[in-house]
């Protein structure tokens, strides 16, 4: 259990609030290894939020290919990581519109997956179905390039993450196709 918090925390060297140095340290009011700095702030380590939207429009959905690190080339749908001030549905909009340059409306939740750490960040991943009235991507700067499919096309292995193959997965199944 130790050796997990202190594999994520690896790059936490600094109390956030005070800026003393952070040691890992079982307290008696916690249930695992802290990181605790010597005035006794402890910075917790919680997974990120990670919002998605499957933009879809008369049964396709519109799929991008990565123009970043990590898995530059790879096919997903918009997403990103939410911003402080924002709620999940805002987040997916925002995703839509900045990656690839289409509204969305919110029909819906395709699902929830985590991917715990310590093997990279702990993550949450919220996807929503999001029906689109555009007919024309506009891919920003983080996408290569957008295109439509049909559930039988969605190219399976060319997924970027196992999250994306888990939300494509359950939304295909969720239309009574495969
Ligand atoms: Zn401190």
């Amino acid at each position: 259990m130790s050796d997990e918090v202190v594999t994520v925390a690896d790059d936490l060297q600094y109390c956030p609030r005070c800026g003393a140095p952070l040691i890992v340290r079982l307290l008696p009011t916690e249930d695992r290894p802290r990181l605790v700095c010597d005035r006794g702030h402890i910075l917790y380590v919680n997974p990120k939020l990670i919002v998605g939207v499957i933009p879809e429009r008369q049964r396709q959905i519109l799929l991008m290919r990565r123009g970043i690190e990590p898995r530059y080339g790879f096919w997903t749908y918009p997403g990103g990581y939410m911003e402080i001030d924002e709620s999940v549905e805002e987040c997916a909009v925002r995703e839509a519109e900045e990656e690839i340059g289409v509204k969305v409306e919110i029909r819906g939740l395709v699902g929830v997956y985590s991917r715990p750490g310590p093997h990279g960040p702990g993550i949450v991943s919220i996807v929503f179905r999001g029906e689109t009235m555009d007919e024309k991507a506009t891919p920003g700067r983080e996408a290569l390039e957008a295109r439509w499919f049909e559930a039988e096309d969605i190219p399976w292995d060319d997924l970027a993450y196992d999250t994306t193959r888990w939300a494509l997965r359950d939304w295909t199944e969720a239309r009574g196709g495969g």
